[in-house]
């Protein structure tokens, strides 16, 4: 079968032939209909500091995907032969105490897909048959597909309270964009959100955005505070894991305030906790990956009832031959989510 491959340590990303996997007894064997592309995706393609540390080549990539179950281990029960699920990419023990106690998404024991063990951007891949989801026949394949990365988004919007709300989303890459969405339909009362790029911001208004600012003409914090008429915002969800944002919205951020964080800073930061939490009883909460399976019942829920409506964030899709045009559109920023087709024929719009 044909896999993109991190096949050595270095830049860059290979198309090969491989044997098709072994489906091991809990597994179950997927033909990949649809995969998308992911800022760590990008990570590893480029072999930077983070991707060295933590991918041991080679390796197939990519965690983003859907597919069709076309073969079981002898000891997994479901999801039927014939099935279109999704998958959850953090491969967890079931045994630690955060398993146990209802945290996956913390198990000490992770390996995820196209990190620690073989991904998604191949036309076949075996995962634990517990890591497919099951999804509706008639899905898209492309929003199948990026529903692993919609998690992030609902995990991120829905632990702080969002309801009857001002919300400031920091960074409108595809997760700030969907987090928009699902603040949306959580009932925020004003969204304001911010990025460095005008086409990123022209999704977030796409996305249910009311107010859109861009730092590099904007006065965001001044702006924030006189459309709060000057309380500040309840919710900061940080989406861009750039300091100039982060500070922006812990400085906007009002006393007792809730900020969710899922961006990720590239190295350490000067950070007010003083000023910035402590004096304000502000609430922090770290978000990591989805909550297993809180946020996939969350996803379904908002998906089947039109109450989010994905579709805008597709912006581009390419055959997964085509992967290195992908990957320039992804690395391009001009983008919402990227879905590459190991067949052609299963794509649900035109490809570029
Ligand atoms: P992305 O890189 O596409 O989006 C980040 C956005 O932030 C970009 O649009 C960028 O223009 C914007 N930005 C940069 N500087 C800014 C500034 N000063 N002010 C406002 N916006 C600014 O990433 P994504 O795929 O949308 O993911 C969002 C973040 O979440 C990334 O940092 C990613 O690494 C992280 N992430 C974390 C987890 C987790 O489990 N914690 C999971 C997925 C992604
Ligand atoms: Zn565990």
């Amino acid at each position: 079968m044909r896999a993109v491959v991190k096949t050595s340590s270095g830049p860059g990303l290979e198309m090969v032939d491989l044997p098709m996997p072994e489906v091991g007894p809990d597994e179950v064997l997927l033909q990949v209909k649809a995969t998308s592309i992911c800022g760590t995706d990008l990570h590893i393609r480029d072999w930077n500091p983070w991707a060295q540390a933590h991918v041991a080549p080679p390796l197939v990539v990519g965690h983003e995907m859907c597919g069709v179950v076309v073969d079981k281990g002898l000891k997994a029960d479901g999801p039927d032969i014939g099935q279109l699920v999704s998958v959850e990419s953090h491969v967890v023990c079931n045994r630690c105490a955060f398993c146990r106690t209802g945290k996956g998404h913390l198990c000490e024991n992770t390996r995820i897909l196209g990190v620690g063990r073989d991904g998604v951007y191949a036309e076949y891949v075996a995962v634990p048959a517990s890591n497919a989801w099951p999804d509706p026949p008639d899905m898209p394949y492309s929003i199948a597909s990026l529903q692993e990365n919609f998690g992030n988004a609902v995990h991120t919007a829905s632990v702080p309270l969002v309801s009857g709300r001002k919300v400031l989303v920091t960074g409108c890459g595809p997760v700030g964009v969907m987090a928009i969405a699902v603040a949306r339909a959580l009932g925020a009362r004003l969204i304001i959100a911010s990025d460095i790029s005008d086409y990123r911001l022209d999704m977030a208004r796409r996305m249910g955005a009311d107010l859109t600012l861009n730092p590099r003409v904007d006065d965001v914090i001044s702006t924030v505070m006189d459309v709060t008429e000057g309380e500040g915002i309840d919710v900061l969800l940080e989406m861009s894991g750039a300091p100039a944002a982060i500070d922006q919205g812990f400085t906007t951020l009002k006393p007792g305030g809730e900020a969710a964080l899922l961006g990720l800073t590239s190295s350490s930061m000067d950070f007010d906790l003083a000023d910035h939490i402590i004096f304000k009883g502000a609430s922090v909460h770290g978000i990591v990956g989805r909550r297993l399976w809180i946020d996939w019942y969350q996803m379904r829920g908002l998906l089947r009832s039109g109450a989010v409506d994905l579709t805008p964030v597709v912006t581009h899709r390419f055959a997964l031959d085509d992967f290195e045009r992908a990957f320039e559109t992804m690395a391009s920023g001009e983008c919402g989510k990227v879905i590459m087709f190991p067949d052609p024929a299963d794509a649900d719009g035109p490809l570029e």
